[in-house]
């Protein structure tokens, strides 16, 4: 059965601006900085400093891992060789912790070899430079690092907003704005989808349509607001006769509903649509001006095809209004069932 409680998620979603532009987050980035030689460690933290980054330091892979998992740095900058854990083993082994894949990773080395450098890459860094440094070629390519690092960020998050908007929206389409059950377009796609179901699986459907009894009286007299008001009480009444999730309640036109029932025989229908009268009744929603009652009721007419018949849904429709014509003809405030 489908409810929306309100679409305020949506309008929420809608209303953020996605802004790419703002690809630099506001706060310092922190560069984890890793070197087994303690003067160019010295160096590095010195010149990151002046770029006015945080830096924290490791010397060597293992407690760059460790210290990686503590401080959660934006970056990693980190020398090939080294003692108790290398560089590649570490950067190879930083892919596997939460969020490490997406950490940059520049790889400063004196290793120009080709080997080398592919092994870099192989293992997940993202840059690799050499020594000695050249410092403007490390300022830029930190920079660069940092911000694709926050524009996949970005624009990982914009994904998942839209990810939200986009199922928010597929609800919206399918929901009667008044009285948030199924509207007639998801019930025509749903009757055509589930009477082809039917018909391949050899099982019976049943459609119930109910249509609320002298409701022209009741607008007429209580106002169209109060009109609205009973249609809302009278769906979502309805909505709770139904029990197996393949059921669905819809709006089929203006104070009408259907239930369309799949896998479901003759008495199946004639219980749901028998239960869906009772559970409008109990409501107790006065109705002064019906010729039937005192309150508001419904008139419902069933309809079941079985597969020998050829399941067709103009056919189910058909069978089911001629079956609430009767009930309507014979008295209102009752089932009747074509067979
Ligand atoms: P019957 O017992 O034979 O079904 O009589 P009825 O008066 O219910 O049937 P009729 O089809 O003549 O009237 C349907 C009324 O439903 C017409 C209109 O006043 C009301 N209606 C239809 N859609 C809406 C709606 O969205 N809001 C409100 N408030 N009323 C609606
Ligand atoms: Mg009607
Ligand atoms: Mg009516």
């Amino acid at each position: 059965m489908m409810t929306v409680s309100n679409n305020s998620a949506l309008s929420k979603h809608l209303n953020q601006e996605i802004d790419i532009s703002k690809i630099s987050s506001s706060k310092t980035p922190l560069i984890l900085i890793v070197d087994d030689d303690v003067f160019m460690r010295k160096i590095l933290v010195r010149y990151l400093e002046r770029e006015n980054y945080h830096v924290v330091e490791a010397e060597n892979g293992m407690e760059a891992l460790k210290l990686y998992q503590e401080r959660q740095p934006d970056m990693i900058l980190l020398d090939a060789l080294m003692p108790v854990l290398d560089g590649f083993e570490c950067c190879s082994r930083l892919q596997k912790l939460p969020n490490g894949d997406r950490t940059p990773v520049l790889i400063i080395t004196a290793l120009e070899d080709r080997e080398s450098v592919d092994h870099a890459y192989e293992v997940g860094a993202s840059d690799y430079i050499t020594k000695p440094i050249h410092w403007a070629v490390l300022r830029q390519r930190v920079r660069r690092l940092l911000n694709q690092a926050n524009l996949r960020i970005q624009l990982e998050s914009a994904n998942q907003q839209l990810a939200i908007v986009v199922e928010e929206l597929k609800r919206l389409v399918s929901i009667d704005g008044l009285t948030q059950v199924a509207n007639r377009r998801c019930l025509d796609e749903y009757l055509d989808q589930e009477c082809r179901r039917s018909q391949r699986e050899q099982q019976p459907i049943s459609l119930v349509l109910c249509d609320i009894d002298f409701f022209k009286n009741y607008n007429d007299n209580y106002g169209h607001q109060e009109g609205d008001y009973c249609l809302k009480a009278v769906a979502q009444a309805v909505s709770k006769c139904t029990n197996r999730p393949a059921d669905l309640v819809a709006r089929y036109g203006g104070e009408e509903f259907a239930i369309v029932l799949p896998n479901t025989d003759v008495e199946g229908g004639l219980n749901v649509a028998l239960r869906a009268t009772e559970v409008v009744r109990s409501l107790q929603l006065t109705h002064n001006f019906s010729k039937v009652a005192n309150h508001v009721t419904i008139s419902c007419g069933v309809a079941t095809l079985f597969p020998f018949q050829e399941i067709e849904v103009t056919n189910l429709i058909k069978s089911a209004d001629l079956a609430l014509y009767l009930a309507k003809a014979e008295g209102r405030n009752c089932v009747r069932q074509n067979i």
